[in-house]
């Protein structure tokens, strides 16, 4: 296994240090392993190695590797969910991290009646406001909450961004300090069915950064497994 144990320590290690350096306890972040392209047996590895979060961007992947990894693992959902797909991932995952918009919320507020009780997501902010990106832009994110907020199978636990890719992570900071605060003024409001548990940001160029403004989830995948191919 080799790299990717040392892989896991170096990422352990650097989480750690950012909380310090932030003054946070570091068991107050979480490390979700990005799954996609990564074959089961190297998923596995990492399982069996300690990683308990998982994280899938696509739908058909998270359903062919679900069943065939073993071990105290917990998986997220956290690239974009077409509407018709909500059905099938809606009792696999425990997360939902790309909650963009109000179709989707009415999809997964269709299967919660169903499931009995309200799935967990977090609203996907585009910060930044690139076109590219996916994210309900950082201006209609608080009329978005309040929306969501009327469908009983929804609980909101908090907000998820993607900083742009910037050569230097520091260039990340402005974008992770915004969702911050956004999370402070959602928390203001004290809506039902809301909490701010949760920041999801931070990636293999930029999660210390991440760290440092307030992350509690951590999504690496290069970082632990290599470049994709
Ligand atoms: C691929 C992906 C990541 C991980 O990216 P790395 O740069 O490989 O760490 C994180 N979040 C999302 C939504 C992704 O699609």
């Amino acid at each position: 296994m080799g790299h990717l144990e040392e892989n896991l320590d170096r990422v352990r290690q650097r989480i750690r240090e950012a909380a310090l350096r932030a003054g946070r306890r570091p068991e107050s972040i979480r490390l979700l392993a990005v799954t996609k392209t990564v074959p089961v047996e190297r998923i596995q590895q990492v399982v069996d190695a300690g990683v308990d979060l998982l994280g899938e961007n696509r739908v058909q992947e998270l359903l062919e590797k679900y069943p065939q990894v073993h071990g105290p693992v917990r998986w997220h959902m956290i690239g974009t969910l077409q509407t018709n797909k909500v059905k099938y991932i809606y009792d696999k995952v425990e997360l939902i991290h790309s909650l963009d918009r109000l179709s989707l919320a009415q999809a997964i507020d269709h299967q919660a009646s169903r499931f009995g009780r309200p799935i967990d997501c977090l609203v996907e902010v585009n910060v930044a406001g690139e076109e590219t990106k996916h994210g309900v832009d950082r201006r209609d994110a608080i009329s978005f909450i309040r929306d969501v907020m009327t469908l009983e199978g929804i609980h909101i636990r908090g907000l998820m961004t993607m900083a742009p890719y910037a050569e230097k992570p520091e260039e990340a900071r402005p974008v992770f300090r915004d969702l911050y605060q956004l999370a402070r003024e959602v928390e203001d409001l004290r809506l039902p069915r809301v909490d701010m548990e949760h920041l999801s940001m931070g990636m293999s160029n930029d999660f210390e950064v991440a760290v440092e403004e307030g992350a509690t989830i951590v999504r690496i995948g290069s970082g632990l497994f290599g470049g994709r191919s």
